[in-house]
């Protein structure tokens, strides 16, 4: 396995510690099949992979500055 950071799989850019982390797994096994920042142009990509068909799961990470006030978070679509 590599220990490198991951990268968004839209950018390519390392995800930082702040910032949001949007991952999509196979529903069924788990596995991871990207990660992306939460930005509009990153979820983008990730979208393309949501086709009818393919149970996919979406789950946000929060970084720690989100604390435990994650119901005024705005998943970090407007700062990324
Ligand atoms: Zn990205
Ligand atoms: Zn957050």
């Amino acid at each position: 396995m590599s220990k490198k950071p991951p990268r968004c799989d839209a950018c390519n850019r390392r995800f930082r510690r702040n910032q949001h982390e949007f991952v999509l797994r196979d529903f069924e096994t788990g596995q991871v099949v990207g990660r992306y920042h939460a930005r509009p142009d990153c979820q983008a990509t990730a979208a393309k992979y949501m086709v009818p068909g393919v149970a996919l799961r979406g789950t946000f990470y929060h970084p720690e500055r989100c604390g435990g006030d994650l119901a005024r978070c705005d998943g970090g679509l407007l700062a990324g």
